[in-house]
């Protein structure tokens, strides 16, 4: 690259990474001290849970003027979606929510790139992972959460978490080797009130229970959950939780229709002007975080966990330094060796390779391996090639059976496909 063409590219107002459509658009935030737009145009962001803020971070990322989105969503649209997820105004109730989020993105910006992924996010493939710049979580689910930590710990990459409940909200970057993963002060699975202990029969310990066994009186009857927008079906449900109460909970009040419902459809209440202030926080850490990836310097990420409190209108900040003795991201956390390979070779080629580079297994007890990216981990089978066994670019395979210096340890694989 010769003087000139480094000089233009450097340039926001010149940059021939952009079309001059793309200049009048984005021209007053070409304006920003220490902005880059080529910087966001070469980006590529993964969107992972197309809801309540993976859609406003979508819309957001994309006014901006990001190159490439990847959204990762397994849910189809909801009519109860339309209180605050904007990208499906016009969808029919029943599509694929990544691929609406796609289509209406084409609408609001036709300069990137959007490519949707109707999946969990372990079909995606693990390449998508390796090459992104950041991920974006915008979850419901634990699980999920945990299997994205996985890969950002991995991959060593950027993962902006976002979460919102009722008038609160949260935002934490885990950023690679500077602060600690998901996994480091494990976040317990959120108990549900179904606990298996209560059932029809049996005294109600608590007020809440009452319900609980009103809704299982309605299931016993019905062999399903009371339809939460059928006033009478609720009712049931109400009324022996209600008789229950005055017998056993006599000095406390009845249970309302609306806690009922709530009781039983037990979906997070959410507003937008919560999801607006998380998502756009979120939005606002990628940018800078896409720049710094490009080796820009705009401004700091902030690498504590953020907590949002709507009805005060405050913001608390909670410090997470990173934690050695994570299994995932701390010292003991399985080691990871990188393997080329072409996809016409067998596992067991893997042996010598690992033998090499100074681990040792018992000869009579070969190493087991397993495919970790997959939603069920599944045995892969040593005899059968990494194609026939449909292992992708860049999976992680555990295996077990392994010693260094003479102690046990647990390593993944990251398998490269040299055809590729
Ligand atoms: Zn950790």
């Amino acid at each position: 690259m010769n003087q000139d063409t480094r000089k233009s590219n450097n340039s926001n107002f010149f940059s021939e990474a952009l079309s001059s459509v793309e200049r009048v658009r984005f021209d007053r935030q070409l304006r920003l001290p220490g902005w880059n737009q080529k910087a966001l145009k070469d980006s590529t962001v993964l969107i992972v849970g197309v809801g309540g803020l993976g859609t406003e971070v979508a819309k957001n990322l994309a006014m901006a003027g990001v190159g490439v989105l990847h959204l990762i969503d397994l849910d189809i649209i909801e009519h109860s979606n339309l209180n605050r997820q904007i990208l499906f105004y016009d969808a029919e109730e029943g599509e694929p929510k990544s691929k609406v989020a796609a289509r209406t993105l084409r609408k609001i910006n036709p300069h990137s790139r959007y490519i949707w992924h109707y999946s969990n996010l372990e079909d995606v493939d693990p390449e998508i992972y390796a090459t992104a710049d950041l991920y974006i979580a915008g979850l419901d689910s634990v699980t999920a959460r945990n299997e994205l930590i996985r890969r950002a710990v991995h991959f060593k990459k950027p993962m902006i978490d976002g979460g919102t409940a009722t008038y609160y909200g949260h935002v934490y970057t885990y950023l690679p080797d500077e602060n600690s993963c998901l996994q480091c002060d494990p976040q317990r699975e959120r108990e549900r009130e179904t606990l298996a202990a209560c059932t029809l029969v049996g005294v109600p310990r608590k007020r809440s229970h009452c319900l609980l066994k009103g809704q299982l009186f309605f299931e016993s009857k019905h062999n399903r959950p009371p339809d939460t927008t059928v006033v009478d079906e609720v009712k049931i449900a109400l009324d022996y939780a209600n008789d229950l109460v005055k017998e056993h909970f006599p000095d406390s009040g009845l249970f309302t229709l609306d806690e009922a419902v709530k009781m039983i459809d037990q979906h997070d209440p959410t507003v937008i002007s919560i999801n607006a202030v998380i998502a756009s926080i979120q939005t606002q850490e990628s940018l800078k975080l896409l720049h710094h990836i490009k080796g820009i310097k705009l401004g700091t990420v902030n690498p504590e966990y953020l907590i949002y409190n709507g009805l005060v209108g405050k913001f608390f900040y909670i410090e997470k330094p990173p934690n050695k003795e994570c299994h995932l991201c701390g010292s003991n956390a399985p080691i990871i060796e990188t393997i080329e390979l072409p996809d016409t070779s067998t596992l067991d080629m893997i042996l010598p390779i690992i033998k090499n580079r100074g681990y040792t297994f018992d000869p009579e007890l070969l190493p087991n391996f397993w495919l970790m990216d997959l939603k069920e981990m599944k045995e892969a089978q040593k005899g059968f090639t990494l194609k026939e066994q449909k292992i992708r670019n860049y999976e992680t395979v555990y295996v077990t059976g392994l010693s260094k210096d003479n102690e046990e340890i647990d390593v993944y694989l990251r398998i490269l496909l040299k055809s590729r």
